[in-house]
């Protein structure tokens, strides 16, 4: 129990959800009503320890979570957003970095080279994130540089916008979507904090070997053409 309730307090004023499984906790943050943008989420440590991590996945389109993060206790003389890890380099999901480089100087981790990275990820990359770490899974589909992000010990995964959730064949789709969704479905998931869509918590095995199959059966893109075409 112990902060837990404090903790529970705090979140409800500010109007923002959270997760404390033990370990790292993940807020996620409020949208900007007035601009399509991505849903952010801020991991800090259980303790706001001097050697956590603030790190801030996906700033969104414009600052709009500046605020709110200013408001959480983010660690004593500790700076709010000391990084910034980005799953695929989309305006809704990367638009505002320069805001949060110029507030915090934040790093900038992402899968490919953009004005504000820092760093370039690989696959199987291990990150330092809040009290915990984070490991990089390269999961083109969506775009070729989308990442998901996997922290092993509370078995949550960050999805960007690599879609998990297909209901049905007919689509069209890459073979490395198909390799995506294949390494995903051996994963052990209880939590699943997209790009956009509400958490996921229950049946994500299944609900990825479904989309595995219906992906499968649909139909798959084989020549550089059709492939940057979908892109
Ligand atoms: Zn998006």
């Amino acid at each position: 129990m112990r902060t837990e309730n404090c903790l529970v307090e705090f979140f409800a004023d500010h109007q923002c959800h959270f997760s404390t499984q033990g370990g790292m906790r993940v807020i996620e943050l409020e949208r900007s009503p007035g601009v399509y943008t991505c849903r952010s989420y801020l991991l800090l440590g259980e303790w706001n320890q001097l050697g956590d991590v603030n790190t801030l996945i996906d700033p969104g389109t414009d600052g709009f979570v500046l605020d709110q993060i200013e408001k959480f206790s983010t660690g004593c003389g500790k700076v709010p957003v000391e990084q910034i890890i980005l799953t695929h380099n989309h305006f809704d999901h990367g638009a505002s970095v320069d805001i949060f480089k110029q507030r915090y100087g934040s790093r900038v981790f992402a899968w490919c080279d953009g004005k504000d990275v820092d760093e370039i990820l690989y696959d199987g990359h291990i990150i330092k994130a809040a009290d915990d770490f984070l490991q990089v899974l390269h999961t083109p589909g969506h775009s070729s540089d989308s990442i998901c992000l996997y922290n092993q010990a509370q078995r949550i995964l960050f999805s960007g916008d690599t879609q998990l959730r297909i209901r049905s064949p007919g689509g069209v789709f890459t073979p490395e979507y198909v390799e995506s969704l294949r390494r995903l479905a051996h994963l052990k998931i209880d939590t699943v904090y997209s790009g956009h869509d509400e958490p996921m918590t229950s049946h994500i095995q299944e609900t990825i070997h479904t989309t595995l199959a219906n992906v499968r059966r649909s139909r798959i893109i084989t020549t550089e053409e059709e492939k940057a075409e979908l892109l």
